[in-house]
């Protein structure tokens, strides 16, 4: 049997990143790829560019899933709001890229499953904003983009979600490094999990149970933690499930 194929969206790296190398690239961090690996899942790595809503759909079409990674920060004018000092790394054509994925991904009902970024992303594509940077007012969330940047801390998940049936526990300790969290929710989200601080952590899209999308970096802790890896575990078998 094939293994399911799913698209994953990656980094757009500049000129100089790579060692070695003059030319840009394009790169996802192999943690995301070896939890998808242990779930059964085949990656097929896109890279950002413009794309229209039908060359969206017709791109997915390729694939039984899509899985969006973390990366750096959403171009706040994309939800109507002028970007605070801290906001970094900035990459419209990506923003772009992923919102058309989104809303073709839901148009289609493929499976999605979307980490910090991505969720931010689904939140941005859907009409809902973030929180630029929660820091200095909501510590203990780790810090993106920094070598040991990640703090583990709880969350609390909604006990009626699908995330808790998938996960199987109502709390999990689990990594995160991110400075933004989802602000406004888009309508027809519900947010599923909760840090203790009351930050929103994950969301459900209402009709849209193929959907999960997570604040935190279940691919982490995945090695170690069965409750994390069945997050990639659900997301493959749907992707599996919903292939034609
Ligand atoms: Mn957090």
């Amino acid at each position: 049997m094939l293994k399911p194929l799913i698209a994953t969206s990656a980094y757009l790296l500049p000129a100089g990143r790579v060692g070695k190398w003059i030319d840009p690239a394009v790169a996802i961090p192999t943690v995301y790829l070896d939890a998808l690996g242990r779930a059964g899942g085949q990656e097929a790595i896109l890279r950002p560019t413009e794309i229209t809503p039908v060359e969206a759909a017709d791109l997915l079409g390729h694939f039984d899933g899509l899985l969006l990674i973390g990366g750096p920060d959403v171009d706040p004018s994309i939800y109507g709001q002028g970007a605070v000092e801290t906001v970094y790394g900035v990459v419209r054509v990506r923003d772009d890229f992923e919102i058309a994925l989104v809303r073709a991904a839901l148009d289609l009902s493929l499976p999605l499953l979307a980490i910090c970024r991505g969720h931010q992303v689904l939140n941005v594509a859907l009409g809902g904003d973030l929180d630029q940077h929660i820091s200095d007012r909501f510590p203990g969330h780790g810090r993106p983009g920094v070598e040991n940047g990640a703090e583990l801390h709880e969350i609390i998940v909604e006990p009626a979600s699908r995330l808790a049936e998938i996960m199987g526990v109502r709390r999990s300790v689990c990594s995160h490094h991110h400075h933004q969290v989802i602000g406004r929710l888009a309508e027809g989200l519900r947010v599923v999990a909760r840090a203790p601080d009351g930050l929103i952590e994950a969301v459900d899209v209402d009709d849209h149970p193929e959907v999960t999308s997570v604040q935190w970096h279940p691919e982490d802790t995945a090695p170690d933690d069965p409750a994390q890896q069945r997050i990639f575990d659900a997301f493959v078998t749907l992707s599996r499930e919903s292939s034609p």
